[in-house]
């Protein structure tokens, strides 16, 4: 039995954040010692570990961004070759994938990483979950969430991606109380069991960890996807936040109003375009700097993502920061007739519709130099009513009016899994 909630994670803001601070000097010893590219950093800016005390002294350093990441890989790497255990790529900004390696230690962290998140959700060693994610195909997150789940003490069944009916036939016979996947999968789920008489509402299945797609408004109110699968399916659904690059996860709670941070794992800064930070409570792109990672380490790595923090204490007793919803990935902001808005926001405009089978959306530049969106949209019954309805949600909903298109469901779905893409793909950048 795994012992929860570390005791961090109740003490005052001020404790917290010294305890960073003592974490934060072990990690820039380490990669002075170990990091080509940071002793490169901290040598061609002059920058003296030592006087990097605080916090808000990070501001010193410069960030890295993920063309760093991808431009010299190799130089992140802290140990030799023989100390990797695991290997992983996440997709790079410039095309070619970057490649993540773990040690055994960094195994070990991702296991106590997931174990203290799923117990942030409730899951207890008392529980079975079934992993509705991918193990393999270089990706990390599912072989994260098998270890959390054995370090818990909890039992797991590795059904893997897709196929609705052996997900069924796994909790048939399993009964697993909790399941890992991708929100907009249950939906798949609940349409295979209606199709086949299976009760859903009379499974073992009490929550879901959800993952890859925002369950939440701003507010934390449930979005139009979750109020989809929980107007049918009375289960509680769990949000978690996480990255290859972080190496951390930012999971809900029971009290659901934001993923907890957990501070012997990750500092996380929430930066503007000039880098510095936002007003608290403010909207910026998550940067963050690993805590206790040994493979490669990473120092005010700039995540792409746009979220906010909420430091109030939780209702769980717990003192640590939450993270917001992701808004969106910094890359894909669409500036549209006076608007800017990012693509979680038309997903979920267009989720909402079950006329719609399956959707694209391509934004490019027009011939005046802003952003244009078209939005494809497959469906077995297409009408201008139908057309108009979505329409008027766009107005509603985004105050704006992006082309819609009608297209055959095939010829979207073959834009949607193109060969080697590991993920579903929803948004096509042309710009
Ligand atoms: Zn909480």
């Amino acid at each position: 039995m795994y012992c929860m909630t570390p005791t961090i994670e109740t003490k005052s803001t001020a404790e917290i954040q010294h305890f960073q601070e003592e974490k934060l000097q072990i990690l820039l010893t380490y990669l002075q010692a170990n990091s080509k590219y940071y002793k490169n950093v901290f040598a061609t800016k002059n920058i003296a570990i030592s006087s990097i005390k605080t916090l808000s002294d990070l501001a010193k350093i410069p960030v890295t961004t993920k063309d760093d990441l991808q431009l010299h890989n190799d130089d992140f790497l802290c140990v030799p070759k023989n100390d990797i255990v695991d290997y992983v790529t996440t997709s790079g900004t410039m095309g070619n994938p970057v490649t993540f390696a773990l040690t055994d230690a960094d195994l070990d962290r991702l296991a106590y990483n997931e174990a203290i998140s799923f117990a942030c959700a409730g899951v207890t060693k008392n529980d079975t979950v079934q992993l509705m994610t991918t193990m393999d195909r270089r990706f990390v997150a599912g072989l994260a969430y098998f270890l959390g789940v054995r370090k818990l003490g909890a039992s797991i069944i590795r059904v893997g991606a897709g196929i609705p009916e052996l997900q069924w036939d796994s909790i048939l016979k399993f009964n697993p109380k909790y399941l890992i996947a991708v929100p907009s999968f249950l939906l798949k789920l609940i349409a295979y069991a209606e199709a086949n008489n299976i009760d859903y509402n009379a499974s073992s299945v009490k929550g879901v960890i959800c993952i890859g797609e925002s369950l939440r408004n701003e507010d934390f109110s449930l979005n139009l996807l979750a109020n989809k699968i929980t107007s049918k399916w009375k289960i509680d659904l769990f949000s978690t936040y996480a990255s290859t690059e972080m190496s951390t996860a930012f999971t809900e709670c029971e009290a659901k109003q934001g993923g907890h941070h957990h501070p012997e794992l990750i500092i996380t800064e929430i930066l503007d375009d000039d880098n510095n930070p936002v007003k608290e409570g403010e909207y910026g792109e998550l940067t963050i700097t690993t805590l206790g990672v040994e493979g490669m380490p990473l120092l005010r790595f700039k995540t792409g993502d746009i979220l906010r923090e909420h430091r109030e204490p939780c209702a769980c007793g717990r003192n640590t920061m939450r993270m917001s919803p992701v808004m969106g990935r910094k890359k894909q902001m669409v500036k549209y007739k006076g608007t800017t808005l990012y693509p979680p926001a038309l997903y979920d405009l267009l989720n909402d519709f079950d006329a719609i089978e399956n959707y694209i959306i391509e934004i490019s530049h027009n011939d005046i130099g802003t952003d244009e969106i078209l939005i494809k949209i497959g469906t077995e019954s297409p009408s201008h009513e139908l057309l108009d309805r979505i329409k008027d949600h766009c107005r509603a909903k985004l105050r704006v009016l992006p082309t819609l298109e009608i297209h055959d469901i095939e010829s979207i779905n073959a834009l949607k899994f193109p060969k080697m893409s590991r993920k579903p793909i929803l948004f096509i950048d042309k710009r």
